[in-house]
C-alpha cells in the first residue's frame, strides 16, 4: 500500500516522499483512513511504529481546506489540539507537524511549561490552527485566557496511559469541558488500562479501535539481557558494559532524579561522555542534553522514565536499565527508545536482588522469561583507551562476582599467599583479576548496521489487523463489522 492510496492529499504526499518514507507503516495504514472518515480512534502502538504521522498526516489532510493566508487572526482559529504529557514529545509532534505540514499554510503553536508563557501568548495573539501541548501549560493559558478552544474539531490525546500515570487526570478533564462537544476525538497509548478504557468512554463516541501489536508487546526486535549484579557494582558494571561492547550511544535510565544526576557525574569522572536528563533540569538544559546526545557529542545520556518519554531518537542500539522500573509498563516504555522504525536493539536490565519482583512483573508481562548473562570478570588493568582516566580500583577487581566465582577467587588466593609466605606484600596490591582475559562483547550485532533504510517490521506486519469498535454496547453505523469488546479484543472472556 502507498500513502497515495490513502487518499491523502498531494502536498501531505510530497512532504512524506521528501522524508523518504516510501510506505506506510501498519499503524499508519490503519488509522489514517478512519481519521480521515472523521472516526474517534483508539489507537494501541507504541513510540517508533510511525503512531505521529499516523495522526498528524490526516489531521493535517483534514485541516488544509481550511487554511488561509489572511493575516487576520480571527481566520485561524485553533482547529486541532495535541495534548502529550512531556515537553519533549510535546516538541517532537509539534516538529513532525510542521515537517509533514510544510506545504500547506496552516500555523503551529508549541505550548509547555518551564518556560516564559510570555512568547507563547504572543504566538497564539496572531492565530494559530493547530496547538501541541502539555496539559499544565494549556490550564494555564485557559486561566490567562490567551487561548480560545472553542472551536477545535479534533483533539489527540498522545501518549495518554502516561499522562494519566503523571497524573494529568484533573487537567485532562477540565480541558476537555472547554472544547466544544461535537468533535473528533484521537487517543493513542503504548497500553491500555482500564483507566484508560475509563477516561475514553468518558468522552469519545464510539471509536474505532486500532492496534498493531500484542497488549503490551514490546517490539520484538529488541534482545533483552539481564545481568544480576548487586546495587553496590553496578557503576562498575555499566561502565565495563560501555567499554566491552563498544557501546557508541545509549540510553541509560535510572528511577529517580537525584540517582541519573549521580550516575551522569560518575560516568564523567570514569572519564565517559555522559549527561542528564531529568525533570529537575531546566527545560533548555533538558533540551541541550538531548541535542548534544541526538548528535552524537554524548555518549550515555541518563534519564529517568518522565524525562525520557517522547523521545525519538532514531536507531539507538541500546538501552540499559541501571535500575528496572517497579511497574513493567514502564519498561515497555522504555525500550520503546530501541529497535524503533525497523532497526535493532538491545535492552541491557542491571537487577539487584531488591529489584527481583520487579523483573518478574517484567517477565509476566513480556510472557517469557529474560535472558541471564554471566557477570563479567574484570580485568585489573588500565584499558588502553585515552577516555579512561580512572586508575585500576579493588572496587573494580571485586566486581559483580558470583558467590561460586568470590569462592574460589578465595581459593586462589590462599594458594598464591601459601606460596608466597614469608613476603610482606598484602593482599590489597595483587592484581586480583590481572590474569583474566577481557572480556569478550556479547552483543548479538557487533557488527549490525543501523543505518540501514527503514523496513517494516516483519513483526508488526504480520500482525492481523485489528479495527473495531470499543463498545459493543454501543450501536454502529449500518454496514460496519459487529464490534466486540476491548476485553475480547485483548484476548479476555466478555463479561457476561
Ligand atoms: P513515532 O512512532 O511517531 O515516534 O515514529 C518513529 C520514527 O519512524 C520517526 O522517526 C519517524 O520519522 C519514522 N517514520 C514514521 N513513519 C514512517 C514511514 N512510513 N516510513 C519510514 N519511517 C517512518
Amino acid at each position: 500500500m502507498s500513502f497515495a492510496e490513502l487518499g491523502l492529499a498531494p502536498p501531505l504526499l510530497r512532504a512524506v516522499t521528501e522524508q523518504g518514507y516510501t510506505e506506510p507503516t501498519p499503524i499508519q495504514a490503519q488509522a489514517i483512513p478512519p481519521i480521515l472518515k472523521r472516526l474517534d480512534i483508539m489507537g494501541c502502538a507504541q513510540t517508533g511504529t510511525g503512531k505521529t504521522a499516523s495522526f498528524t498526516l490526516p489531521l493535517l489532510h483534514l485541516l488544509a481546506p481550511l487554511a488561509t493566508s489572511s493575516p487576520s487572526p480571527a481566520k485561524h482559529p485553533v482547529r486541532a489540539l495535541v495534548l502529550t504529557p512531556t515537553r519533549e514529545l510535546a516538541a517532537q509532534v509539534e516538529e513532525s507537524v510542521r515537517t509533514y505540514g510544510k506545504y500547506i499554510p496552516l500555523r503551529t503553536a508549541l505550548l509547555y511549561g518551564g518556560v516564559d508563557i510570555k512568547p507563547q501568548i504572543k504566538t497564539m495573539q496572531t492565530g494559530v490552527e493547530i496547538v501541541v501541548a502539555t496539559p499544565g501549560r494549556l490550564i494555564d493559558h485557559l486561566e490567562q485566557r490567551s487561548i480560545s478552544l472553542g472551536q477545535v474539531q479534533i483533539l489527540v490525546l498522545d501518549e495518554a496511559d502516561r499522562m494519566l500515570d503523571m497524573g494529568f487526570m484533573p487537567a485532562i478533564t477540565r480541558i476537555l469541558a472547554a472544547l466544544p462537544p461535537m468533535r473528533q476525538n484521537l487517543l493513542f497509548s503504548a497500553t491500555f488500562s482500564d483507566d484508560i478504557k475509563k477516561l475514553a468512554q468518558g468522552f469519545m463516541r464510539n471509536p474505532t479501535m486500532i492496534e498493531v501489536a500484542r497488549r503490551n508487546a514490546p517490539t520484538e526486535l529488541v534482545t533483552h539481557q539481564v545481568y544480576e549484579v548487586d546495587q553496590l557494582h553496578k557503576h562498575a558494571l555499566l561502565r565495563h558494559i560501555v567499554r566491552s561492547r563498544d557501546i557508541q550511544q545509549a540510553l541509560v535510565f535510572t528511577r529517580m532524579k537525584r540517582d541519573a544526576e549521580k550516575l551522569a557525574r560518575q560516568l564523567v569522572r570514569d572519564g565517559l561522555s555522559a549527561t542528564a536528563i531529568h525533570g529537575d533540569r531546566s527545560q533548555s538544559e533538558r533540551t541541550e542534553a538531548l541535542d548534544q546526545f541526538k548528535r552524537g557529542e554524548v555518549k550515555l545520556l541518563v534519564a529517568t522514565d518522565v524525562a525520557a518519554r517522547g523521545i525519538d531518537i532514531d536507531q539507538l542500539p541500546f538501552v540499559i536499565n541501571y535500575e528496572i522500573p517497579n511497574t513493567p509498563e514502564d519498561y515497555v516504555h522504555r525500550i520503546g527508545r530501541t529497535g524503533r522504525a525497523g532497526s535493532l536493539g538491545e535492552a541491557i536490565s542491571l537487577v539487584s536482588p531488591d529489584e527481583r519482583d520487579y523483573l518478574q512483573a517484567i517477565e509476566k508481562l513480556l510472557k517469557r522469561p529474560i535472558d541471564r548473562l554471566p557477570l563479567p570478570l574484570l580485568d585489573g588493568a588500565r584499558p588502553a583507551s585515552t577516555e579512561n582516566r580512572e586508575r585500576p580500583s579493588r572496587d573494580r577487581a571485586v566486581l559483580a562476582l558470583t558467590e561460586e566465582e568470590r569462592r574460589e577467587r578465595n581459593a586462589q588466593r590462599m594458594v598464591r599467599e601459601a606460596k608466597a609466605s614469608g613476603s610482606t606484600r598484602r593482599e590489597r596490591d595483587v592484581p586480583a583479576t590481572a590474569s583474566a582475559p577481557p572480556p569478550a562483547s556479547t552483543s548479538p550485532y557487533p557488527h549490525f548496521d543501523f543505518s540501514k533504510p527503514y523496513e517494516p517490521s516483519p513483526t508488526a506486519a504480520s500482525t492481523p489487523t485489528v479495527v473495531e469498535s470499543l463498545f459493543a454496547d454501543k450501536q454502529l453505523p449500518p454496514g460496519k463489522a459487529q464490534p466486540r469488546s476491548v476485553g475480547a479484543l485483548l484476548g479476555r472472556k466478555k463479561a457476561s
